[in-house]
């Protein structure tokens, strides 16, 4: 190749290097055009604070805050001439500079549609028998909470695209969700938000304070959630809220000390959960100068409380052997009862005993229970979903031309094992794992190896996995 050419070559690399940052600015830009701008000051979004004024620095400035900072300088008879002359900084301290003061993306808040804009369409979200179909393709078993679920969920989104016009008001319907660790909760909820395409946001009870003490404040849940919908409010306001461990905020029984982490916070959960408009920062929880504030609406916001309820069984049991007591009949349902999953006969006031408040229980007019994971479900949990443990290191070790299979026997002795720890399903990617990191180690090494078996023997720890070569039977 001449120089010439060579030379003509480099230029054309370096045009289109030159060109695709314009392009991503292009775009950049475009995105911006979706969000709007917050008043510097006192942190309204233009949509609320009127006409915003650009200052240096990509700095807006409402014209309420412009007013009173030239009311100020007037008062205190001071030019903004002497505030630039001003010299008494503490060593060390300048004024910043305000081309250096961007506000981050993340704090911007999306623009809210024209009105009259299409609202929520409810031919995009599938009917009740197909919401259970996706859900069985990952959630194994569990096939009454699947089927509560889907109804109440497409219920919920009923509500939120029913004309209001006619005055018959549909009531809010959020879900508690009981069910022991591990047996699918966080999962059920992650995969019916993934299949609504709506935005989750997932907050632990535990960690939620009454506002004042040291903690997250109730609002900070539909922060996430904000953060969750890309900032974009009108997103957020038909996401979905999944508060984890609810159970820890019952009500303490027999205390004299203020109870802050439990009562007060089921208390102040009430307005969120039927629905108010509440402020909540934008881009981060914590309420500060710097940070933009917006207001959600909660009223379309779908809240799913999940918890295992411990003891929440012996409560159950014993409202029914005092009725059996009563009765010989009711003897009878409490035996049939014993055997099976006692928590599905959960009633409110079993609820009420174990410590939630009655104005809370009301809030969540659909309890939904799941079923404690026997061996049989963990085998299955292993293996069928679409994104299966199994499937996934088959797949891992496919891309090194390695077929893996399992025993049957080997995938119930893992089950067992998982059943001893207590944690459901949990469990099962922990000890997997630990089977499988020496042959992920070792396999590679070899190229002649095509075939792997995982035995019950090797996850007894009593023997290998049985090896196949290449154009070799197996060994
Ligand atoms: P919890 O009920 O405590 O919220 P999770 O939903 O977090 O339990 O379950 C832990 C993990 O176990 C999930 O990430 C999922 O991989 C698996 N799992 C639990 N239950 C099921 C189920 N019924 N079907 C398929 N996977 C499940």
């Amino acid at each position: 190749m001449s120089d010439k050419q060579n030379h003509d070559n480099e230029e054309q690399d370096f045009r289109e290097i030159e060109i695709q940052p314009k392009e991503a600015d292009k775009q950049n830009k475009d995105d911006d055009t979706d969000y709007e701008e917050i008043c510097y000051v006192c942190r309204r979004p233009e949509s609320r604070a009127g006409k915003l004024i650009n200052m240096p620095g990509g700095l807006h400035i409402c014209s309420d805050c412009m007013q009173k900072a030239f009311d100020s300088f007037e008062k205190s008879g001071l030019q903004y001439s002497d505030l630039m002359k001003m010299t008494s900084m503490p060593p060390g301290m300048t004024f910043q500079d305000p081309s250096q003061m961007q506000i981050p993306k993340k704090q911007k808040i999306k623009r809210k549609k024209e009105e009259g804009a299409p609202g929520f369409d409810l031919k995009t979200i599938p009917h009740p028998h197909e919401m259970k179909a996706r859900l069985d393709e990952y959630v194994v078993g569990q096939e009454s909470a699947k089927k509560a679920i889907s109804v109440a969920v497409y219920n919920h989104y009923k509500r939120v695209a029913a004309d209001p016009s006619d005055g018959i008001e549909i009531e809010k319907s959020n879900l508690l969700m009981i069910g022991p660790t591990g047996s699918g909760k966080t999962y059920l909820v992650k995969t019916l938000a993934r299949l609504l395409d709506v935005p989750l946001a997932i907050a632990d009870a535990t960690s939620l304070t009454e506002a004042g003490y040291i903690g997250d404040d109730i609002e900070s849940v539909v922060s996430k959630l904000l953060a969750a919908a890309d900032n974009d409010v009108e997103k957020a306001e038909r996401g979905i809220i999944f508060i984890d461990e609810i159970d820890k905020i019952a009500k303490k029984k027999n205390t004299n000390t203020r109870d802050v982490s439990g009562e007060s916070v089921q208390q102040e959960l009430l307005k969120l959960l039927e629905g108010s408009t509440v402020e909540v920062p934008v881009g981060g929880s914590s309420k500060n100068m710097m940070v933009p504030m917006t207001t959600v609406n909660t009223n379309n916001i779908l809240f799913i409380c999940g918890g295992a309820f411990p003891d929440l069984e012996d409560i159950i049991r014993e409202r029914l052997n005092q009725k059996s007591a009563i009765g010989f009949q009711s003897e009878l349902r409490m035996q049939k009862g014993e055997g099976e999953n006692l928590l599905s006969q959960v009633t409110v006031d079993d609820l009420r005993q174990f410590g939630m408040i009655p104005e809370f229980l009301g809030r969540l007019p659909i309890i939904v229970t799941l079923e404690t994971l026997t061996a049989d479900y963990l085998v299955r949990i292993l293996t069928e979903p679409k994104n299966a443990i199994v499937k996934q290191y088959q797949k891992l070790l496919r891309m090194d031309e390695v077929d893996l299979q399992f025993e049957p026997e080997a995938l119930t002795q893992i089950a067992r094992l998982a059943l001893e720890k207590k944690t459901g399903a949990r469990a099962l990617r922990a000890i997997i794992e630990g089977f499988m990191q020496d042959i992920m180690y070792e396999i590679p090494k070899d190229n002649n190896i095509g075939s792997v078996t995982i035995t019950e023997d090797y996850i007894n720890k009593k023997g290998g996995p049985v090896i196949g070569f290449r154009g070799l039977s197996v060994m």
